[in-house]
């Protein structure tokens, strides 16, 4: 398939399949993703609540604690080969205690949660936790690592950094423990950052701020993003391109200009037109989406999204799966709007 544009594949997410064993049954929370990230670009997978983006993310690192499990499909590192230091491989074929799984945790790829203070130990000062970090994956000495803590700290915009390296997490606020993450994410300098919602529980300043440091240790690093988020104010901002994901799956992809000019799916355009417009939209009611996202262990049959979908055909968006539509430029949409073989299966 054609990419959307030619910077070259860094990490090629493949068929991949999710799943979580519960009392009720299999939940299929990733079925069959297929996602790119182009080295230095941003990649922006979106979706309400429910859609698997966060499962996707950690699936990339193997992440999934039990009862989840990958199922299948394949995640692709090109890095090594576009740094010249070794070929492409399989990060799920990978052993656990291959030297190249631990290289990618933490080194080539930084991940950010959404939850800093879930994510940063309690009883570590934040500089401990950089420290360790930073030994790990740059070989640093003990005292270079501090001096380091100590600069990447300041880095990410928190002050006093001399004095905040020696803190806990719980003297620290929401927003400076998020740039702590983000300087332990970025410390080693990877290729890739993969960032889970890491704006949604701070305030729209600290958001903003927290978007311009991706943004400019973007561009000095040329690093790439893989940002999951349900705000399209934020996608608009900082998206190259767009994976829009629902009920587990991706149901469009495309560059971010087409995605808000021209969305395909109706997932996609309904989304939109609930996004309130400055001006436009002072005193009516925004248009919403009807329903929620279904229980994935009772998903409707054909098209998922077809009791949600005011765009739904019946007698053929409740009986058959959509197939994935290709447009010129490569971008996708999975709907049976585009789908030209309708004539030949009739
Ligand atoms: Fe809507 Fe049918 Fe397209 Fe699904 S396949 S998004 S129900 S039109």
């Amino acid at each position: 398939m054609t990419e959307p544009h030619s910077a070259q594949p860094l990490l090629e997410i493949s068929g991949l399949k999710t799943a979580f064993d519960t009392h009720d049954g299999k939940v299929r929370a990733v079925d069959g993703v297929d996602l790119t990230v182009h080295a230095g670009k941003t990649l922006c997978v979106v979706g309400e609540s429910g859609c698997g983006k966060s499962v996707t993310a950690r699936s990339v690192l193997r992440l999934v604690e039990a009862p989840g499990r990958i199922e299948g499909g394949t995640v692709t590192w090109h890095g090594d080969l576009l740094d010249g230091t070794g070929e492409s491989f399989d990060v799920l074929s990978l052993n656990n205690d291959d030297e190249r799984l631990q290289r990618l945790r933490g080194g080539d790829v930084g991940m950010i949660f959404q939850e800093p203070a879930a994510s940063l130990l309690p009883l570590r000062t934040v500089g401990a936790q950089l420290i360790e970090t930073l030994r790990i994956h740059t070989g640093m000495d003990k005292k270079a690592a501090r001096k380091r803590a100590i600069e990447l700290l300041d880095e990410v915009g928190i002050p006093g950094p001399a004095e905040r390296v020696d803190a806990y997490p719980f003297q620290l606020s929401g927003g400076m423990c998020q740039r702590v993450m983000i300087a332990i994410a970025l410390c080693a300098k990877p290729s890739l950052l993969i960032a889970d919602e890491p704006t949604t529980a701070l305030d729209v300043t600290t958001q903003a701020r927290i978007l311009d440091l991706i943004r400019s240790l973007q561009a000095e690093h040329r690093m790439a993003v893989m940002f999951i988020t349900h705000d399209l104010g934020v996608v608009a901002e900082i998206a190259d391109e767009v994976a829009v994901m629902y009920l587990g799956e991706v149901v469009e992809r495309a560059g971010v200009e087409e995605i808000f000019a021209d969305p395909k799916h109706p997932y996609t355009r309904q989304l939109l037109r609930s996004v309130p417009v400055l001006g436009r939209d002072r005193g009516r009611d925004l248009p919403t989406i009807p329903g929620t996202v279904p229980n994935p262990l009772h998903r409707p049959k054909g098209c998922s999204f077809h009791p949600r979908c005011a765009e739904a055909i019946a007698g053929r968006c409740d009986l058959d799966e959509p197939p994935e539509v290709v447009f010129d430029g490569g971008r996708t949409a999975r709907c049976v709007l585009y789908d030209q073989t309708e004539g030949d299966r009739a």
